[in-house]
């Protein structure tokens, strides 16, 4: 193939260089979305790696093919750092150096003290194939979609890396001995080069993508999620009820709506202090979501107020959980601070089999219900179509 080296070897230099730019300016404005440095310092390092070797490249010799090699070992293991910190993983800072050291001491040795640029090549080549394919392995993970899109798009990137490094070490090693330099005419050179410039573009469009993705997933949770306790909020909870209604008509089954309602929260508040208050919130959200099922749905209607939304539920089945959270809630304790903080809830049930497949008038059945469970003592389950069963 008659590609020129040093052309694209400046391709790269500049493109990374450009990479590093765009990446910093994103990581700017990206405040809790880890990596975005890293990988900006890998660009740099790249760049920086592929101009200071550029010079020498003919002759495959000397200190500046060293720093060079060395610092493109820097860029590799930095995006490795990058993706370990986008995952909130801990970054080995030791293997990194190793690595680099490693790099460095290779083109070192068979540059400068026993010429050999055959196995300088395989031993490069080894290095920055194992790494590509520790890069590859790190992001082809298990996620759901998006996120799953941009990571596997970011590892198959370096999965063809990985595999491009380690054709190449077949290759020169296939090589008849003392016939390899950087020019020889084997395709294998350029075919990395090309991919290396190539796929240093869509390595840095997948960690854009990656964060760009995160983003719109964490905004949005906060959209969707209530802050204190984790479940859905009142806006998902409306959504998901039009969703439910429609799949229980489908389906021709009932549903059931329950509300509960923490008794005389206001005096816990006052008792222990607002934040023993949340502490309640948080553990009561977090029993309930023990005791449901996948398909239930859990969200925070108010300040001390939940909804459960059970598809394919009747009354008396929903009436059966209702009473199983209200005793767990009686029982339980909740530790604040070593205080003993005991609590209760009041809970109202409809089902779709009294009200019919209405969600504002499931709501409004389920919240009368409760109103009755307040009216009568507290502490109680009651269901909108009298169906009652004294605490036990
Ligand atoms: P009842 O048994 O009739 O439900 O009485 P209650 O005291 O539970 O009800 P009330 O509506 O009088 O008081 C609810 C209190 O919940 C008032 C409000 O300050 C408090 N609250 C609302 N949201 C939060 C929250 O996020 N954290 C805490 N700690 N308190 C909250
Ligand atoms: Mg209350
Ligand atoms: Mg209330």
């Amino acid at each position: 193939m008659n590609l020129d080296l040093r052309t694209m070897m400046v391709m790269i230099a500049v493109l990374s260089f450009l990479f590093s730019i765009l990446l910093a300016v994103a990581s700017l404005h990206a405040r809790g979305v880890q990596g975005l440095r890293h990988w900006a310092l890998a660009s740099f390092c790249i760049s920086l790696g592929s101009s200071i070797a550029l010079p020498n490249l003919h002759a495959g010799q000397g200190w500046p093919v060293v720093a060079g090699a060395a610092l493109l070992a820097a860029g590799s293991t930095t995006q490795l750092a990058g993706i370990q910190a986008f995952k909130g993983e801990a970054c080995h800072i030791r293997w990194m150096i190793a690595v680099v050291v490693a790099v460095g001491f290779f083109s070192y040795w068979f540059s400068l003290v026993h010429i050999n640029i055959q196995f300088r090549a395989i031993a490069n080549s080894l290095v920055f194939g194992a790494i590509n394919f520790t890069c590859a392995r790190a992001l082809l993970i298990r996620l759901p979609t998006p996120e799953r899109t941009a990571h596997w798009l970011t590892g198959a990137s370096f999965a063809v890396l990985s595999l491009i490094y380690a054709s190449r070490a077949i290759a020169i090693y296939s090589a008849p001995p003392g016939t390899y330099t950087l020019f020889s005419p084997m395709l294998i050179n350029p075919v990395m080069f090309l991919a290396g410039s190539v796929i240093q573009l869509f390595l840095t469009f997948g960690f854009i993508l990656m964060v760009n993705y995160r983003m719109a997933s964490q905004l949005e949770n906060l959209a969707t999620t209530d802050a204190l306790t984790g479940a859905w909020n009142r806006r998902s909870l409306e959504l998901e009820l039009q969703r439910m209604l429609a799949r229980s008509q489908r389906r021709q089954e009932p549903m059931s709506v329950v509300m509960l309602d923490v008794d005389h929260f206001k005096l816990i508040n006052d008792s222990h202090g607002h934040r023993a208050g949340d502490e309640v919130l948080r553990q009561l959200t977090a029993r309930a979501r023990l005791e449901i099922r996948r398909d239930d749905y859990l969200a925070r209607y108010g300040g001390e107020e939940f909804c459960l939304l059970l598809p394919g539920t009747t009354e008396l089945d929903a009436h059966q959980l209702a009473e199983r959270l209200r005793r767990i809630q009686a029982e339980q304790t909740v530790d604040w601070r070593g205080t003993p903080i005991n609590s209760s809830i009041s809970i109202g049930i409809a089902s779709s089999e009294h009200t019919g497949l209405n969600g504002d008038a499931l709501l409004e059945a389920a919240d009368a219900a409760l109103y009755r469970a307040k009216q009568t003592g507290r502490n109680r389950a009651e269901t909108f179509s009298q169906f009652r069963i004294s605490p036990a």
